[in-house]
């Protein structure tokens, strides 16, 4: 045996220096003088490092050792070989049994040292035996050619027998001590003979498996150690035999009951006639690798089952010899069986749905006869009733000739079909949506666009409006940059086309022949990235007409699809119309509000004028009547005229009060003494009063009532309610009986009401009372209330008509502002 590598001698030692507990690593190697200990201190060092750092002082050291110990020991052998002769010639031995006695000692020292040391000694043992033995005696002359003969032959024994022992000495330390080196190493070396019987067994496999040398030497290697082979023993010899070696792992139980996992390197042990003697096992323990790569590949499944759970992917093999099936975790869960039963074709089957069974059944027999990868989607329909959708991806293994088998993966895909299903119903309803909106819908490809303002920007225009004035016609440019793609029906139609395809490919020069001043905004409003622009405008049909629109365009996105635009045009023609129309109404309708202004003025002019009309028309019928009497009174004739210049009088001013409060002139104010004025309405309506025999009770303040205001105007407003009051509706035989009472109210203000004893209000017109020609008089105007309402309101008061009243009928209440005293 040799040793090849420092690596094969290394072993680890641990001893303790000085005060220093020490971890090293000891190489061994060999020189001409024997072996020596190189240590390595630690860290990785060269052989040559090691030699120079240890062997080297040792060496030198061991030369000195030597020199003296070749002394003392050349010294004791000469004395011994002195002593032994002088006891020959005492004892009165000859030659010849002298020569015997020193040849023993020679060989006996021969043991010790080399070959030179024996030299040494044979020369001295010949010097003794010419001494004492050869005559002449006592000296160193040979007398006789037999002497002489006698010592030669004497010399050449000695130096033969001392060589020979040196070589057989050497043979056998040398045997030892390589035997001892394959103690360094930590790898379990030992041998077997060809009946596996062990007869090497070295350091490192006591360490490893337990048992000492001289336990393990003799027993049956596989028995001791239980070995469990991963190949078979005849596959191990086989490759013996062919290579001299074999490598491999092996699984061996320890002393200690361990199972150990080693790796094996064996190699045949051959005699002179090549012939196996035995076998060298060299074993490392990789127990410790083993277990790391099995976390690993275990930690690795997990990994796996994990990507797949994640991915909704399991795994699958089908064995088409024997019809087995074999599934992930993952496969199992998405057809819904429990981990650990057994998958066949049949649950596979079983779990298909019902409208895809026929399909599958006849890709699995398709599969199995023709051996093909395949790759199929179809439906499961889980017990639960749920449906999946699964992709099926197999491929045929050939790999063992006997059981080819499919390979594949099923992925549960239901989330995607949906996820599709979901995004193609969007596309269709986006679809729908383009084709059938009422709005007429254009796609415009706008990549030549998108080149020119792109260069336009690389040249560092920023103001595209400027570039326009500067270049007219790059807004031509433009337009013919801008394609049509597609319309939807509205368009088509819209645009008086005979189908989408005639928009296809056309520019929209055209389209924005009249209104080219909003393609140019709308132009500015993309190179500013605006993303939409509208504008109502006008736009040139296929057909030539020219329509009102609504255009708004949309950039699908500046940075996902620069390339497309959507346009919308809403035909607003109708609207536009619409719109002339109304303004058209408009001012028909404020000429024909200018006529109704006049008409309510009119009819408050007729209304008030009335009463003083009626009132100078009686005045001049009573004056006729004293005039053209037998004897005319002419007082009472004075009296009518006076009346009647009185009553001419008052309708001249209320008309111009009346045309005061249509210009929205404001009322004159003078102080007013409130009971006063209710007096003198009263005054006015007397021949009234009497004509219906009507009793008008004036109940007044207890204290005078100042309020500002314009005669005249609260005269009308007291005349319109009392009159108001004497026509109301009440039983024929009963007389009109009207209470006017003036006071103050709860927050201070002058306050006069005027009941009658009429029918009331009808609750259902409360509402409507003070509304401008509202009456349900048969020749009722509808103005009375009107003109109380806006002469109160001019005065900062308020008018309120009341159901309830102490006389049985309508109660009408007015407050207005007390001045002062
Ligand atoms: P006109 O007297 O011309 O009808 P008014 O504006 O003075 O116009 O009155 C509007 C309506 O209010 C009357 O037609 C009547 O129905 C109702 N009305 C006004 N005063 C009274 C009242 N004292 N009693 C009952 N109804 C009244």
């Amino acid at each position: 045996m040799s040793l090849t590598s420092f690596d094969t001698v290394m072993r680890r030692e641990e001893f303790i220096e000085g005060e220093r507990h020490v971890h090293r690593a000891v190489v061994g190697f060999r020189t001409g003088s024997g072996n020596a200990l190189v240590r390595n201190d630690g860290g990785v060092v060269s052989t040559l490092e090691l030699f120079r750092r240890r062997a080297v002082p040792l060496l030198a050291a061991g030369r000195i050792e030597r020199h003296r110990w070749l002394l003392a020991f050349w010294l004791l052998g000469g004395a011994a070989i002195g002593l032994f002769s002088l006891a020959c010639a005492a004892l009165g031995f000859n030659l010849i049994p002298a020569a015997l006695v020193l040849l023993l000692v020679v060989i006996f020292l021969a043991l010790f040292d080399s070959c030179i040391s024996s030299v040494f000694f044979s020369v001295l043992a010949v010097g003794c035996l010419n001494f004492w033995f050869v005559g002449p005696l006592h000296t160193f002359i040979i007398g006789s050619r037999h002497d002489l003969a006698t010592l030669i032959v004497f010399l050449l024994s000695s130096l033969f027998a001392a060589c020979l022992i040196r070589l057989v000495h050497s043979l056998g330390v040398s045997e030892r001590e390589q035997a001892s080196l394959l103690d360094l190493t930590s790898d379990a070396v030992f041998v077997r003979d060809a009946d596996d019987i062990i007869t090497y067994w070295n350091r490192g496999a006591e360490e490893l498996y337990g048992w000492s040398r001289h336990e393990a030497i003799g027993k049956v290697a596989h028995e001791l150690l239980k070995t469990r082979f991963q190949v078979s023993l005849l596959e191990i010899n086989d490759a013996l035999r062919r290579s001299g070696r074999w490598e491999g792992e092996l699984i061996r139980t320890t002393r200690t009951g361990r199972r150990i996992s080693v790796s094996s390197r064996w190699s045949y042990r051959l005699n002179d006639r090549r012939n196996s003697v035995g076998t060298l096992e060299c074993n490392t323990d990789i127990s410790e690798r083993k277990r790391t790569e099995d976390e690993l590949n275990r930690s690795q499944a997990a990994y796996l089952a994990e990507a797949q759970k994640l991915s909704n992917t399991g795994s699958f093999g089908w064995n088409l010899s024997t019809g087995e099936l074999f599934w992930s975790g993952e496969t199992f869960r998405i057809f819904g069986v429990e981990e650990g039963a057994t998958p066949s074709m049949a649950l596979v089957l079983e779990r298909t749905h019902p409208d895809d069974l026929a399909v599958v059944r006849d890709l699995l027999v398709k599969a199995h006869a023709d051996r093909r990868d395949f790759r199929h989607e179809h439906r499961l329909l889980m017990p639960n009733g749920d449906v999946k959708h699964v992709r099926v991806v197999a491929r045929c293994d050939f790999g063992s000739k006997n059981s080819p088998q499919f390979v594949g993966a099923v992925m549960d895909i239901t989330a995607q079909k949906e996820a599709y299903a979901k995004l193609e119903k969007s596309e269709q309803r986006y679809r729908y949506l383009f084709d059938r909106m009422p709005i007429a819908l254009w796609q415009l490809n706008a990549s030549n666009l998108v080149a020119q303002f792109k260069q336009l920007r690389s040249e560092g225009v920023t103001d595209l409006d400027a570039y326009f004035d500067e270049n007219p016609a790059f807004l031509r440019s433009c337009m013919e940059a801008m394609i049509f793609e597609e319309a939807n029906e509205r368009g088509v139609q819209m645009f008086g086309g005979r189908g989408a395809d005639e928009f296809k490919g056309r520019s929209v020069v055209g389209t924005f022949e009249e209104s080219s001043a909003t393609f140019r905004r709308a132009m500015v409003s993309r190179y500013q990235r605006n993303t939409n622009f509208e504008e109502e405008t006008k736009m040139v049909t296929l057909d030539g007409r020219i329509v009102d629109v609504l255009f708004t365009t949309a950039r699908v996105g500046f940075s996902k699809d620069p390339d497309t635009s959507l346009v919308g045009v809403l035909d607003i023609s109708a609207r536009v119309e619409a719109e002339r129309r109304l303004q058209q109404v408009q001012a028909e309708f404020a000429h024909a509000a200018r006529l109704s202004v006049l008409g309510e003025l009119t009819a408050s002019i007729a209304h008030e004028i009335n009463q003083p009309l009626a009132a100078i028309a009686n005045a001049g019928a009573a004056g006729l009547r004293w005039i053209n009497r037998p004897k005319p009174d002419l007082d009472e004739v004075r009296d009518s005229l006076t009346s009647m210049l009185h009553d001419a009088k008052r309708a001249a001013e209320l008309i111009g009060r009346i045309r005061a409060m249509a210009n929205g002139k404001p009322p004159e104010r003078t102080q007013l003494d409130l009971d006063e004025v209710i007096q003198e309405a009263l005054q006015f309506l007397r021949h009234e009063i009497q004509a219906r025999s009507a009793i008008v009770t004036h109940e007044k303040s207890r204290q005078p009532l100042v309020i500002a205001g314009d005669r005249t105007q609260v005269h009308q407003v007291i005349v319109n309610l009392a009159i108001n009051a004497l026509q109301a509706p009440r039983p024929q035989q009963s007389n009109p009986q009207i209470v006017v009472r003036s006071g103050t109210s709860a927050r201070n203000r002058a306050v006069f009401t005027i009941e009658d004893n009429g029918a009331g209000i009808n609750p259902c017109h409360a509402n409507r009372l003070f509304e401008s020609f509202f009456t349900t008089k048969e020749t009722g105007m509808g103005m009375g209330l009107r003109i109380c309402k806006s002469i109160v309101e001019a005065h900062g008061g308020e008018i309120t008509a009341d159901t309830v009243s102490s006389i049985g009928g309508a109660c009408f209440s007015v407050n207005l502002p007390i001045v002062p005293a």
